[in-house]
């Protein structure tokens, strides 16, 4: 009898100091729990740089007692985007620009659904995926967005688009293709049109994919075919407006546009794009640009999940949200990246689409979610800039950083850096480090697997 009061005392005492210890680590007020008694349950819907940043920090704050969370995307990876340009050129192999959301799950205990979304009902707080229905307490959204053709289906359907792996693969194969078939060809004009290359839009990525695009032609694939002449190749930058590079450093656009100049890329400024047909871009002004592979990076709009949610929007179609990311008439949904219009609190004007700015919101919504878990007063969101990064081709970039602009070798060196740190996981740092140096000896990825004699 004394030994089992004597077992009684030491798991009550065990009792007391897990409990001490579990309030310390913050543990859910049963009060905070939904109406059944259950623990909360976080949706995150999207697994690009704004979901995966939430996921990131909210797995850090909060203990799986706390609440239950889950991740919903259509894919089974998170893309760095930012090199899918690389992968589109052959610069890096798409396993290295891609990271298993199965590993960055179990590591975290967070759930895990690889499956489309269909919708969102804010009011019955339900999300419909191809796997089914699914209630949340709190949403998190960061769904990302689309190409934008600006109404133009034909331009859709005849151009290159570059937005996911498939897109990148799907370019690549293009372009080795008609390496193939200028290579076979004994009409000069025939080949010639095959060798021309359009990039629509002076934006980061048109302005990355170009330089990466003469790269990969004028050091890799020029070598390799000696039935192509360097000179049989053209490629043409079209941008609508008068500069490239719109919201960033404007020197940073005319250094852009001094490198292409060096190296013979056709700039089209002024040009806005009307139509492709016959194998050329047609402008607005009924000017004909020829080219056989078309590239379309002229813009985003929303997602069509987050364009069809009736709730309030920006003048772009964004989500408007407030300081704390939340949909004003939903305050248990978050919006983030691509999806949402955050306001810049010092212009009042709506922060950019880009993955820096999905990041850091991302790491606001993560840390307010695990404060409204227990029961603490949650913070604004507040963007800081990280300066602009932008690869101009072979060994070259420009950048700002604080108040300094630069470019050449060293700002290339900045680039790699910064990319190769933001990257995730060290298996995929390493493959990258090799495909680059490979790069630079000319040994980029110039083979179609697709075996179009078989098509
Ligand atoms: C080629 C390219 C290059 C870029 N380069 C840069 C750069 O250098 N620097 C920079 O700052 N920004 C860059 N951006 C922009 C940047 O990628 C985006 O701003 C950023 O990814 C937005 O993050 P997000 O979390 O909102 O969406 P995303 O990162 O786009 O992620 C959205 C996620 O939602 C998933 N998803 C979408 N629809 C569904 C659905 N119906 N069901 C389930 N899942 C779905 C997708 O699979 C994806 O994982 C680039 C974009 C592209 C396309």
């Amino acid at each position: 009898m004394k030994r089992s009061l004597g077992g009684l005392a030491v798991l009550t005492a065990a009792a007391v100091a897990a409990g001490l210890i579990l309030k310390r680590r913050g543990s859910p007020d049963p009060a905070r729990r939904n109406p059944e008694g259950r623990k909360p349950h976080i949706v995150v819907a999207g697994a690009g740089f704004g979901g995966i940043s939430a996921l990131q920090e909210l797995s850090a704050r909060i203990s799986p007692d706390e609440a239950d969370i889950t991740l919903v995307d259509q894919n089974n990876y998170h893309l760095f985007t930012p090199l899918l340009y690389q992968v589109a050129t052959g610069g890096a192999d798409s396993l290295n620009v891609t990271y298993p959301l199965r590993r960055f799950c179990a590591i975290r205990g967070i759930r895990f659904v690889c499956s489309r979304i269909y919708g969102v009902n804010p009011m019955d707080k339900v999300i419909t995926t191809a796997a089914g229905q699914m209630t949340f307490d709190y949403l998190l959204l960061g769904l990302g967005s689309q190409t934008n053709y600006f109404g133009m289906p034909e331009v859709e359907e005849r151009s290159y688009s570059l937005k996911s792996i498939p897109d990148a693969n799907q370019l690549h194969r293009q372009i080795v293709r008609n390496f193939e078939l200028a290579a076979q060809t004994r009409d000069i004009n025939e080949r010639r049109q095959l060798l021309t290359f359009i990039v629509v839009g002076g934006g980061a990525t048109g302005i990355e994919l170009t330089g990466s695009l003469h790269e990969l032609v004028q050091h890799n694939l020029v070598r390799y075919y000696p039935e192509i002449n360097e000179d049989d190749v053209r490629i043409s930058l079209v941008e609508a407006s008068d500069h490239v590079l719109p919201g960033i450093h404007e020197r940073i656009g005319e250094m852009a546009l001094e490198r292409f100049e060096e190296i013979g890329i056709d700039i089209c400024l002024n040009r806005r794009v009307a139509g492709i047909r016959e194998r050329s871009v047609i402008t607005r002004d009924e000017e004909r640009i020829p080219g056989d592979v078309i590239i379309w990076t002229a813009g985003i709009r929303p997602h069509p999940i987050t364009a069809g949610l009736p709730v309030e929007k920006a003048r772009d179609g964004r989500l408007a949200v407030d300081e704390h990311l939340r949909l004003p008439d939903y305050p248990f949904i978050f919006a983030l990246g691509d999806a949402a219009a955050s306001l810049d609190p010092d212009t009042g004007e709506p922060l950019p689409p880009n993955a820096a700015v999905a990041v850091q919101e991302g790491a606001n919504a993560g840390a307010n979610l695990a404060r409204l878990v227990r029961g603490e007063p949650i913070l604004p969101f507040t963007y800081k800039p990280m300066g602009e990064l932008i690869a101009l081709g072979r060994l070259k970039a420009a950048a700002e950083l604080g108040p300094f602009v630069f470019d050449g070798l060293p700002a290339w060196l900045v680039w790699r850096v910064v990319y190769l740190t933001k990257l995730m996981g060290a298996r995929n740092r390493a493959g990258l480090v090799l495909d680059w140096v490979a790069s630079l000896f000319a040994q980029r990825t110039i083979v179609d697997t697709s075996n179009p004699a078989e098509e």
